[in-house]
């Protein structure tokens, strides 16, 4: 239909084009025109986020702990509670594990997650082992943090449909792998869960590299996401500010844990836009930005909002 038909379509008034006061879209019937609202990928409207993981449990963590706590970037320990010392006091720096009773301190502002008890290979295992190395070590974890820890790397980085299948039952909401994918968030199955690269990546460029070009992009979105071990660093600690500085300090990056990511990607999944678009009501627990019309706001948690 041309321009012209419509405007001719135009002349019967039961059927009238009008054009809507608010975004000047044209419409038909004299109803104001709805506003679009979009719920932005991250918080804040933010068009990046930039998350981290690590895994074992390590002394080295302390130091790369230091360096994130400094520039402001965010990291998510995978911890074998079979592993950590239990002195009762900070592990000497000669130990390769660090002591329970530092955990809740070292890792404070970041996140604790499951690695298992004795870092087996889970898929050699039966289904009763693979619940007792995952629960065991998230309630041992819990009974050192404070608060439920739901998250897990896979030792080794091995699963199978199996141990997915055991996972699902034990309240673990993703599992991270030691796969890539250029485009890692939403997975498709969180309890297989691919990074952006290893830390320490060389194809197809090492991660400054790579987090320069996605960063200089201004269309570019989504999740960059490292990972490694922290004892990666020895002997060669200047890579750590080589490879993780760079990453820090962008306003239009959310730094954020592991868990973080899936509980506002749920809760952006909860918030429920009226159907002539005029109210927001956030159910969850956290605060949800929309995008109104190219107008960033933040829903509350419980809370309904007017977006006219
Ligand atoms: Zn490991």
């Amino acid at each position: 239909m041309s321009r012209n038909d419509r405007e001719n379509t135009s002349a019967r008034p039961k059927d009238k084009v009008i054009l809507g006061k608010r975004t000047g879209i044209w419409n038909r019937g004299g109803m104001p025109t709805p506003v679009r609202i979009e719920v932005t990928q991250f918080p804040g409207g933010k068009r990046l986020a930039v998350t981290t993981s690590f895994d074992d449990g390590v002394i080295h963590d302390r130091r790369v702990v230091r360096a994130f706590n400094e520039w402001g970037l965010k990291g998510t320990f995978n911890l074998n509670s079979g592993g950590l010392l239990r002195t009762g006091k900070p592990a000497p720096d000669t130990s390769r594990h660090i002591d329970a009773s530092e955990v809740a301190e070292l890792y404070r502002g970041h996140e604790v997650a499951v690695h298992t008890v004795s870092h087996p290979w889970l898929e050699k295992l039966d289904n009763a082992q693979i619940a007792d190395e995952v629960l065991r070590d998230r309630c041992a974890l819990e009974d050192l943090v404070g608060y439920p820890v739901r998250g897990m790397a896979y030792p080794f980085g091995t699963y199978n449909d199996r141990v997915i299948a055991v996972l699902r039952q034990l309240g673990i909401v993703y599992a991270r792998t030691v796969e890539n994918h250029w485009n890692c968030f939403p997975p498709r199955e969180p309890l297989a869960w691919q990074t952006t690269a290893h830390q320490f990546t060389t194809t197809p460029e090492p991660v400054p590299q790579r987090f320069a070009e996605l960063y200089a992009n201004p269309r570019s979105t989504g999740l960059f996401f490292i990972w490694g071990h922290t004892y990666e660093f020895e002997n060669r600690w200047e890579d750590l500010e080589k490879i993780f500085k760079p990453l820090a300090g962008k306003p239009d990056i959310w730094y954020c844990t592991n868990i973080e990511l899936f509980d506002y990607e749920a809760a952006r999944q909860r918030l429920v836009v009226a159907a002539n678009r005029a109210t927001v009501f956030n159910p969850s627990a956290i605060p949800v930005t929309i995008n109104v019309a190219g107008k960033l706001r933040d829903v509350p948690p419980g809370k309904t909002i007017s977006t006219v």
